[in-house]
């Protein structure tokens, strides 16, 4: 079969990032340019800021790419974009430079979700074996997810209220951790111990997750312990807060996996560059026998090549395939 060549566009949250992916796998040219330094200063992602970065830097970021793989783009087969979910302003941009691109060199346009980008991550250095559970943890989605081929989804359970990686991201604003709030959480909670008695989240046997409670203990002991001057030891408190908020991702991949047999588990999306994340799933797939599959960590963060490895199977089943009045939405889940 002809090899198939698919330029990805990835402007969800605050990289602008492009890639040409070879056949859903190999990996041509990525180029990744983070606007994080900027939202820094800020405490936080925002959005407005981050559409127009957006702007300036796309197509530099195309030339960089182009410059440096030496691929000329006529030779492209398909123009894979993120389409959703993300910051509004920035799915535009990099929507509407796909549609021109697709418009210019008459190929077709892919719309792309970022989060199943983000599971076919696993699939660039390694293979995706059916039928597996992907665990999806990132800024806005905690969602337990199976799959039995190539874009055939189940959902299993998904949170009620918070993502684990927003719980992380407001839990360090409480304790006045810097931006980007879940790394530093989880360095902080290296020199901690676990002591911090924290609410214990729904322990049901659905596979939903709940962060809110475990939110809210965080900010009612940081709240308490302040009237009373109390001091509050941030390493520990980081420590036991990462505790709980992994605990309840093990235990419901362990019923899942109590409950059905899978040939690999994959973790998806931004939380899954946490350490101890996945050293305690990997407790569980061991207890299992079950391989876990996690990407490097270049591609665990938002980046391109995610984007034109998920985009592949949908060429090749020509599912997906866009017209110039493609939009953007910014909520939607891992199995729509
Ligand atoms: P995403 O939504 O997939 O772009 O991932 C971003 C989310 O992942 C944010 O909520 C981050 O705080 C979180 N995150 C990134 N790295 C880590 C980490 N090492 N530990 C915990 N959370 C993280
Ligand atoms: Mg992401």
């Amino acid at each position: 079969m002809k090899d198939v060549y698919i330029l990805a566009v990835e402007t969800s949250c605050d990289e602008t990032s492009l890639a040409i992916v070879k056949n859903g796998k190999e990996v041509i040219g990525l180029e990744v340019y983070t606007q994080m330094d900027t939202h820094a200063l800020y405490g936080g992602v925002v959005p407005e800021i981050a559409s127009r970065m957006h702007t300036e830097a796309i197509t530099l970021v195309l030339e960089s790419l182009l410059n440096k793989t030496k691929f000329d783009l006529k030779n492209i087969d398909a123009i894979a974009v993120t389409y959703a979910p993300g910051l509004m302003g920035g799915l535009l941009v990099g929507i509407e430079f796909a549609k021109t691109l697709s418009f210019i060199y008459k190929k077709p346009l892919i719309k792309v979700n970022h989060m199943v980008g983000h599971i076919y991550a696993n699939n660039i250095e390694d293979n995706l074996e059916f039928p597996l559970l992907a665990m999806v943890v990132s800024g806005g989605h905690t969602e337990l997810v199976e799959m039995t081929g190539d874009y055939k989804f189940k959902l299993l359970g998904s949170t009620l209220d918070d993502a684990i990686g927003e719980a992380y991201d407001k839990v360090a604003r409480v304790m006045n951790v810097p931006y980007p709030g879940g790394p530093n959480v989880e360095k902080l909670a290296k020199d901690g111990n676990v002591c911090y008695e924290l609410g214990k989240p729904v322990n049901d046997d659905s596979f939903n997750f709940s962060y809110s409670g475990l939110k809210s203990s965080v900010i009612n002991l940081v709240h308490n312990m302040n009237q009373r001057n109390e001091e509050i030891n941030i390493n520990d408190l980081a420590a036991s807060f990462q505790y709980y908020a992994v605990d309840e991702i093990t235990r419901k991949i362990d019923l899942a996996l109590s409950k059905n047999e899978y040939k690999m588990v994959v973790l998806a999306g931004g939380v899954s560059a946490n350490m101890y994340l996945r050293e305690e799933v990997k407790k569980v797939t061991d207890k299992y026998n079950v391989r876990l599959c996690v990407p490097r960590m270049l591609y665990c963060t938002d980046n391109a090549a995610m984007i034109g490895a998920a985009a592949y199977p949908l060429f090749i089943q020509g599912k997906n395939i866009a017209d110039f009045s493609l939009n953007a939405k910014s909520h939607i889940s891992t199995v729509e």
